[in-house]
């Protein structure tokens, strides 16, 4: 039985109350183990640890001293490799063959690319003044302080160290809650900081909930000096509110209902593929995830049943089985939300064009969180079903019949997060990507990140940006230094 404990100070530490909550398989429902239930006292200790390594030795690291341990971190989840990957299998369920390719790659980079986050060029401008001897402005970067982590189950270890890799790059230190449903690789990745000699109080982690637990206690903790959050724009709104006293910045990656654009100009066999993946790796529950549809009304059955014949090859199967290519839902919990728009989506008039159910995977997985991928069409834009994130395998296609009116529907969200168009016209993908409401818009690829570029959603999918120079914006502050000659 394993034991998730809380780090702090770089040492692993139980709840002083005792509290812990269950750890269980998204595969089978079977007990992985218990996970400490921060209260008050340990996310003050946590953020303390951080506030006082601020001043420790850390602060005393040059920027390449800081780099080279940065990317010690990175080689370091490395060399562990199978134990992150076993880790984050266990928690989420995912198929190995996606987590080995994705998840734990990308989080050992994001403390590389992200190392040398602050040579970047600061601003520097000559002035005149009435003596004629003039003045020089001269920026200068200082660490923000405490950042709070806040980060959901999806890509547990990728999306977390996409902040903390920053983070730590621009000299701040960090305490993290993960979300519950998945604290086994940010618990791992103390063990790493305390072998690459990242000093006590620098990275800091504390698992819990949201509501009255961690998560709260931690975003209303006075001390902590900027949030940054990834999840439901839901909780977004909370943790704003909670950033508002005490005047913290905030970064907040949230949800979407993220549009593709299939036009007949396109390249039919890599419209599919990446509309396959965009709507169905790691199970649907990907915020960049393709939900809703639109292809031209030309293609749109040859699409359809392209579509269809390729969900119908999707292979359900435990992480470890190298054939399967689609695990369960994170949780029991986020299933009964999932199969809710399954339903819901009949009630509203849609045509189930395959899925819609829960699969029946045998007696040693039937109490695991699987669910069908699904396609469905027929269903008018004002459904729930079209308007809310569902955050599942599924997505809803239907045809449109010029460039305008599919802006126009791809447009009509209240979230901006990323769409994906799919044209070989150039000077079409050019046009429409302009005027799509997003963050992200990917032409012909989906899910294709260079993380020199920004992150980051529109409208309700979030605040601010992050990734290159929009991270190292965010993680230091500013000062202006105006020298008079
Ligand atoms: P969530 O909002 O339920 O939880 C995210 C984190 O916030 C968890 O650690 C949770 O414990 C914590 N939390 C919940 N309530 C809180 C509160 N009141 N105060 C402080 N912390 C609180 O999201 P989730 O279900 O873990 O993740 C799925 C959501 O995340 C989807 O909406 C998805 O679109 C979004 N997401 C967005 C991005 C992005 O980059 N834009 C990436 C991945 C996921």
């Amino acid at each position: 039985m394993k034991e998730f404990k809380h780090f702090i100070n770089g040492e692993y530490v139980a709840s002083a109350s005792g509290k812990t909550f269950e750890n269980r398989s998204p595969v089978d429902n079977s007990l992985i183990g218990q996970v400490h239930e921060a209260g008050e006292a340990e996310v003050d200790a946590a953020v303390r640890a951080a506030k006082a390594a601020l001043k420790g030795p850390w602060s005393k690291l040059t920027q390449n001293q800081r780099a080279a341990m940065l990317n010690k971190i990175a080689d370091r989840i490395n060399e562990r490799f199978d134990e992150f990957l076993a880790a984050e299998c266990l928690d989420t369920g995912k198929p190995r063959s996606m987590a080995s390719h994705i998840d734990i790659p990308r989080g050992a980079a994001n403390f590389k690319e992200f190392a040398d986050s602050m040579n970047h060029p600061t601003e520097g401008f000559r002035m005149d003044t009435p003596d004629g001897k003039g003045a020089v402005n001269v920026g200068h970067r200082t660490p923000k302080g405490v950042i709070a982590v806040v980060s959901p189950w999806n890509l547990p270890l990728l999306l977390m160290t996409f902040k903390v890799g920053p983070a730590l790059a621009c000299g701040n230190t960090v305490v993290v809650k993960p979300s519950e449903e998945t604290p086994a690789t940010a618990t791992l990745l103390g063990e790493v900081m305390n072998e690459c000699g990242v000093p006590p109080g620098v990275f800091n982690v504390v698992h819990g909930f949201g509501p009255d637990s961690a998560g709260a206690f931690l975003t209303s903790h006075p001390l902590v000096d900027a949030i940054t959050f990834t999840g439901e724009t839901r909780t977004g709104e909370i943790i704003m509110k909670a950033a508002a006293v005490g005047l913290r910045n905030v970064s907040m990656e949230c949800g979407g209902k993220n549009p593709g654009l299939v036009f007949a100009d396109c390249d039919l066999e890599k419209a599919v593929e990446g509309t396959m993946r965009s709507a169905f790796v790691n199970c649907g529950q990907v915020c960049l995830g393709t939900e809703r549809v639109y292809v031209e009304r030309s293609i749109f059955d040859q699409f359809l049943a392209r579509m269809k014949e390729e969900v119908a090859k999707l292979k359900l199967g435990r992480p470890e089985d190298p054939d399967a290519n689609f695990g369960p839902l994170v949780s029991l919990e986020h299933r009964d939300k999932v199969k809710s728009y399954y339903d819901l989506a009949r009630e509203e008039g849609a045509t189930v064009e395959i899925g819609g159910g829960i699969p029946d995977m045998g007696a040693e997985l039937n109490d695991g969180a699987w669910i069908e991928p699904t396609i469905w069409t027929g269903l008018p834009e004002d459904a729930r079903v079209i308007r809310e994130e569902i955050f599942g395998p599924c997505c809803h296609i239907r045809p449109f019949d010029t460039e305008e009116e599919a802006i126009e529907l791809a447009n009509d969200t209240s979230y901006g997060l990323a769409c994906a168009i799919w044209t070989e016209n150039s000077a079409r993908a050019l046009r429409v990507a302009e005027q799509m409401e997003v963050g992200l818009a990917w032409v012909n690829s989906w899910f294709l990140r260079d993380l020199r570029t920004s992150f980051g959603g529109a409208k309700q999918s979030g605040i601010g940006r992050e990734g290159g120079v929009h991270g190292l914006e965010f993680y230091t502050e500013t000062k202006n230094i105006c020298i008079k000659l």
